[in-house]
């Protein structure tokens, strides 16, 4: 099977260069791709419906003759109809077809086929527009739906698949050991391939599933656990003294007993002796996390240690540097900041500054992970907002010290057996209180026709000195309708807003270019900053008091829940709007889950319920590599077998000379080759 990964699809009868082109955009480029490219869905043909049980509505596969030939016409507007009826010993049903001038050369008066589409009503009875059909006699009974992209129809994916499918050799060599395959029932892998695509009965599409869903987890988790992806059990890092007391006498506010909690918790476990801490705090957008951070890295630098917070964004890291300096630099601590747009001579300075041992605190970007970043003595990871932070990330940079504790700060609760898969045995702290004074945001939830009446909303705040942001999901206008922050911001510069400072930012920009602008907005020098997510995560401006979302519906509730934590941070009442024409029901609940709580813990439930795991779960923000068939909140029963079986064969596994693995091992190396992750 590995080697039809080395296999272009061009290989295949059929797909010429320029249908290659257009599986790529599938992310599909070799034969084995195209293989475990799975169906989205099926359509069943094999129960057929008697035409007089034919509701409209439904979606139906029957059976019936054809009355007279459907011969093709021009109709007004230049397309393609032709009209016939078919029918069967219990009725009849008029077909419909439109932009097919063969249709008369594939269906023959007089002969019988299967047919399969909706039903509707017409004036002349029941209809079916555009059926598919095939032959009675050679009829698949169970068709595969696959995804597709324009110009790239199921069919001929199908036709593509079954080309890939024949090539696959007589006897396919399992990844997956046969004791493993009995131990847990699962078919091989060639029979779940070919049931997968073209299962003959749908009673047997669950177990192909099933064996395929256990080999891409177990591949998942030996991929993980053989990542240095968490910190070493014991540590060398040891620190004596916790100085949580003589940090809280810096700050101007008091520490809320959810933060005194977690901080606690976090020295506790640096002071336990010789155990690295591997940490997850978890706390609500707006809870106070940066100075749980801030506590923890005071007292690892006064007992001599480093301390590495990296956030994801320069926005942020600046920020974060900020606070420290601002907070520690009186009192003799070194902080610096080292990210992307700075200088080569700059991060020259720091960086030489990082391997002599003299810089206390490093806050950065990804730019951390970068080869050159030596640190001299580094005694604790801390990552924040993890959730754009890559395993392999954050592997590379625990690999820096010799066995640093590890933080995680995330805002998005995470369930326990995913947060156990991606971070090991992990502790976890839940900062379940805002510090005091903090208001809830209003939430609005209003279409395209309240456009303006949220505009005027938006200049009687300004008009009070307060600011405020509009996030569009784009940089730039789409055909697919998404709104984007260049065009929306000239246009409200030159309409409702000409009177105004407005600001432009997204994740394009230069780097200063960015800066600026947020810097910019931190002084109150911008009214209205219209911008992508980019200010999503941790960007902390009190004055400003209205967030306003365009195509609200295009964001995952978790992420709208972060946006709406960009206000209400100061003394003055915030407001949340969000705009959507979406029609959907699911859009409108959604949407209005959000209206009705400021809880985010309850929201990134809510999320779950509605959409599906999907996003949630995605590896965009676990830095898991992306799933094909897998789903990890659904599929937890197999997860669990998948880990009991990773666990049974780990030590042969690592053993790189034992060949009973040689299959698991190439099918790990894929699935995180698709994230760049590194595996030692
Ligand atoms: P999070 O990262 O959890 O979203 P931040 O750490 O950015 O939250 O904190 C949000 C704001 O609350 C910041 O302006 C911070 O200075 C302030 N803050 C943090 N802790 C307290 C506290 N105990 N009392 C008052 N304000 C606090
Ligand atoms: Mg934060």
């Amino acid at each position: 099977m590995a080697s039809l990964y080395e296999i272009p699809i061009e290989k295949i009868n059929g797909i010429g260069s320029k249908r290659a082109r257009l599986f790529e955009k599938l992310g599909i480029v070799s034969v084995g791709d195209l293989i475990r490219y799975y169906p989205r869905t099926y359509e069943n043909w094999s129960v057929v419906t008697d035409m007089a049980n034919a509701e409209p509505g439904a979606v139906c596969c029957v059976r019936g003759e054809v009355e007279y030939s459907p011969a093709a016409r021009v109709a007004s507007g230049g397309r393609w109809i032709a009209t016939t009826r078919i029918s069967d010993s219990t009725g009849f049903i008029n077909l419909t077809f439109f932009n097919n001038p063969y249709i008369s050369t594939m269906l023959r008066s007089g002969k019988e086929y299967l047919f399969y589409g909706k039903v509707s009503e017409s004036p002349g009875g029941r209809e079916m527009v555009n059926p598919q059909f095939q032959d009675t006699g050679k009829a698949i009974p169970i068709k595969p739906i696959y995804g597709q992209v324009a110009g790239l129809s199921s069919k001929q994916i199908e036709s593509g698949v079954r080309g890939a499918l024949a090539m696959l050799p007589e006897t396919v060599k399992d990844p997956i050991p046969d004791d493993i395959r009995e131990k847990y029932g699962l078919l091989g892998l060639k029979e779940a391939l070919l049931t997968i695509h073209f299962p003959s009965r749908t009673e047997d599409i669950e177990n192909a599933r099933r064996r395929l869903i256990f080999e891409e987890l177990l591949v998942l988790v030996l991929g993980l656990s053989s990542m240095k992806n968490m910190p070493d059990k014991l540590t060398s890092v040891t620190i004596k003294k916790s100085y949580t007391d003589e940090f809280v006498k810096l700050l101007p506010f008091s520490l809320t007993r959810a933060q005194r909690k977690a901080i606690d918790d976090c020295t506790a476990d640096i002071l336990a002796n010789g155990r690295a801490m591997n940490r997850l705090v978890q706390g609500d957008v707006g809870s106070g996390k940066t100075m749980v951070a801030a506590a923890v890295a005071y007292t690892c630098i006064k007992n001599g240690f480093f301390f590495n917070d990296t956030a994801t964004t320069e926005i942020l890291a600046r920020q974060h540097y900020e606070n420290f300096s601002e907070l520690l630099t009186p009192i003799g601590v070194n902080v610096r900041l080292l990210v992307g747009s700075m200088t080569a001579k700059q991060k020259r300075e720091v960086l030489s500054e990082l391997k002599s041992g003299e810089v206390d605190i490093l806050v950065g970007t990804h730019s951390l992970i970068s080869d050159d970043v030596v640190f001299s003595d580094l005694g604790i990871v801390i990552t924040d907002e993890q959730h754009r932070f890559g395993v392999r990330q954050r592997a590379t940079l625990l690999a820096k010290g010799a066995s640093p504790h590890l933080l995680v700060m995330s805002a998005t609760p995470i369930p326990r057996t995913l947060a156990l898969m991606i971070y090991g045995d992990l502790d976890i702290s839940i900062i379940d209180e805002l510090p005091p004074g903090r208001q809830t945001v209003d939430t609005f939830l209003i279409d395209d026709t309240k456009r303006q009446r949220a505009y005027n909303f938006l200049k009687k705040n300004i008009g009070e000195g307060r600011q405020c942001y509009i996030v569009c999901p784009a940089v730039e206008n789409s055909e697919t309708g998404l709104i984007g922050v260049e065009e929306y911001a000239a246009d409200i510069r030159k309409n409702a807003f000409a009177d105004y400072r407005v600001g432009v930012l997204h994740g394009k920009m230069r780097p200063a270019d960015k800066d600026l602008v947020m810097n910019d907005f931190i002084a109150g020098n911008i009214d209205i900053l219209v911008s992508t997510t980019v200010i999503e995560v941790g960007v902390d401006v009190p004055n400003s008091t209205i967030m306003m979302i365009e195509n609200a519906e295009r964001f995952g509730l978790s992420q709208l829940h972060q946006l709406r934590g960009r206000v209400g941070r100061g003394r003055f009442k915030s407001y949340c709007i969000l705009v959507s024409d979406a029609k959907g029901d699911d859009a409108n609940r959604r949407l209005k889950a959000l209206c009705s709580t400021n809880d985010g813990f309850k929201i990134a439930d809510e999320d779950l319920k509605l959409r599906g795991p999907g996003d949630f779960f995605g590896s965009r923000q676990h830095g898991l590599p992306e799933l094909k068939i897998a789903d990890l909140a659904e599929n937890i029963d197999v997860l669990r077998d998948a880990q009991s079986a990773a666990k049974d064969i780990m030590d042969g596994y690592i053993d790189s000379s034992d060949p009973t693995y040689r299959g698991l091992r190439a099918e790990v190396r894929l699935l995180f080759d698709n994230v760049g992750t590194q595996l030692n």
